[in-house]
């Protein structure tokens, strides 16, 4: 275990008054800091205990170790984009929303760009800028930092609330949960903090992996793993959920699918997949042409010279992946455009439209990005991110049950979210 502080703890983790903090936050991840950081700027006596050896191992690793920040969405736009219970994130937002967060970080000395309109980035492109922003920043505050130290269990003894670690236990008036999700498990990611979340009579809802890359059923997409295919439409061919359907670049993988428009969808596909054993999409990969769109095109074709089939389609898919196509419709790709007429065009443009391809699970904790699930948004006030159940102890991260897809809203929610935590304390014990 590696101590930072100043003030430190007794080694046998014995409740003094010197080690009672204002604040202990579990977890030094990205919502961890930034509530460290915001408590001691408002004067409390903060501590992060962190199990990992160092923190923010997480978002080092983020956005291919770049670190897609945030992105330049509005408020509402961002909370739309998020969906489902977005708009618990307004006061978060509202404190260091998208502008707010980069003049944040510009005051720490990370200076922060948009070159695609739309994705904040650290100026350098390394999350390592970002994480030592943060570093320099909770040690120019003196927020002392416990590394290496696994916290076991958590207590309110009616006054102060015990963090019960290997040394023994830490003290302070109030208590954030900073401890992130399940998603990479290398960075540190148990699921520890919703144990002590339910210690204190929260009720943590299903989780499952988000942002995760999908296992299909058939195996031809092993055969185009060189192609990245824009603007792909994918959608779940179920009745019932026909209302899940995203828009975005997707990659094809030995074993099913990824790319951001997966990715997005999978926080859809995972709870999904816990229901049926299998989940049916359909997939158009050329930019959501239509069936009236294929017909006028058919049409053009046949008015033109003979040409081989497969040459007429390369203006709008990669030649490889318009032969899977073919095969999937029956249809030969050797012959000429003209020769596709009747039943073999008709059930080709089907296929074109509405590709079928079958989800039969995703690649687990190790390969997403989040966690879709937590601690319950009712149980937790969106004001202060203070629980409603026990005064003093605050939730922020990825511990809640939010996530967002792709693109930056993940960490906006981390380190807004940890702000807002750190901005309540002091309200218990004022
Ligand atoms: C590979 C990858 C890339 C990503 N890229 C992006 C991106 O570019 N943009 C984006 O917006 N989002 C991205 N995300 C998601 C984003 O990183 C997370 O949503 C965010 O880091 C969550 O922050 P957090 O503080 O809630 O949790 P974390 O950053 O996971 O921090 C939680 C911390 O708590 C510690 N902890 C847990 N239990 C205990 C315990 N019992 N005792 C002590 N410490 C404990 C953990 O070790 C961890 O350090 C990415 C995620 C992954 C996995």
């Amino acid at each position: 275990m590696t101590d930072t502080t100043p003030h430190e703890p007794r080694a046998d983790g014995a409740a003094t008054d010197a080690a009672t903090y204002d604040v202990i936050v579990i977890g030094g991840g990205a919502s961890g800091m930034v509530a460290g950081i915001r408590a001691a700027r408002l004067g409390r006596r903060a501590i992060i205990v962190e199990k990992s050896p160092s923190l923010g191992r997480k978002l080092l690793a983020s956005g291919g170790q770049r670190c897609n920040l945030s992105n330049t969405l509005t408020k509402d736009g961002f909370m739309e984009r998020v969906g489902r219970d977005g708009r618990f994130m307004g006061p978060a937002l509202d404190e260091l929303g998208g502008p707010k967060l980069r003049e944040f970080f510009h005051d720490i000395g990370v200076q922060t760009v948009v070159l695609d309109g739309f994705r904040v980035w650290p100026e350098t492109r390394k999350s390592a800028t970002v994480l030592k922003g943060l570093l320099d920043e909770l040690e120019r505050l003196g927020v002392p930092t416990m590394t290496g130290c696994e916290v076991l269990s958590t207590d309110h003894d009616g006054e102060t609330f015990g963090v019960h670690h290997g040394g023994g236990v830490l003290r302070s008036h109030e208590l954030v949960l900073a401890t992130g999700g399940l998603a990479l498990p290398k960075s540190g990611a148990s699921g520890g903090g919703y144990g002590f979340a339910e210690s204190f009579g929260h009720r943590i809802t299903a989780r499952h992996p988000a942002g995760v890359p999908v296992v299909t059923r058939e195996d031809w997409p092993a055969r185009l793993t060189a192609h990245t295919i824009g603007k792909a439409q994918v959608s779940v061919a179920m009745k019932k959920h026909a209302k899940v359907a995203r828009t975005g670049d997707l990659i094809f993988t030995k074993k099913g699918l990824r790319g951001p428009v997966i990715l997005d969808i999978s926080r859809d596909l995972s709870p999904l997949l816990e229901r049926y054993d299998e989940i049916p999409l359909h997939l158009n990969l050329c930019r959501g042409k239509t069936q009236e769109d294929w017909q006028s095109i058919f049409a053009e074709w046949r008015q033109g010279t003979q040409r081989p089939a497969l040459d007429c389609f390369e203006e709008h898919l990669p030649r490889d992946v318009a032969e899977v196509l073919f095969e999937l419709a029956g249809v030969p790709s050797t012959g000429t455009i003209q020769a596709i007429k009747g039943g073999p065009k008709d059930a080709l443009i089907q296929t074109l439209v509405r590709t079928p391809i079958t989800v039969t699970g995703h690649t687990g904790y190790d390969g997403a990005f989040v966690t879709r699930g937590g601690a319950r948004l009712k149980d937790v006030d969106p004001h202060t991110l203070m629980s409603k159940i026990q005064p003093g102890l605050y939730l922020c991260g990825e511990v809640l049950d939010l996530d967002g897809p792709c693109g930056g809203f993940n960490l906006q929610w981390a380190f807004a979210s940890g702000y807002l935590a750190g901005s309540g304390t002091g309200l218990a014990v004022e």
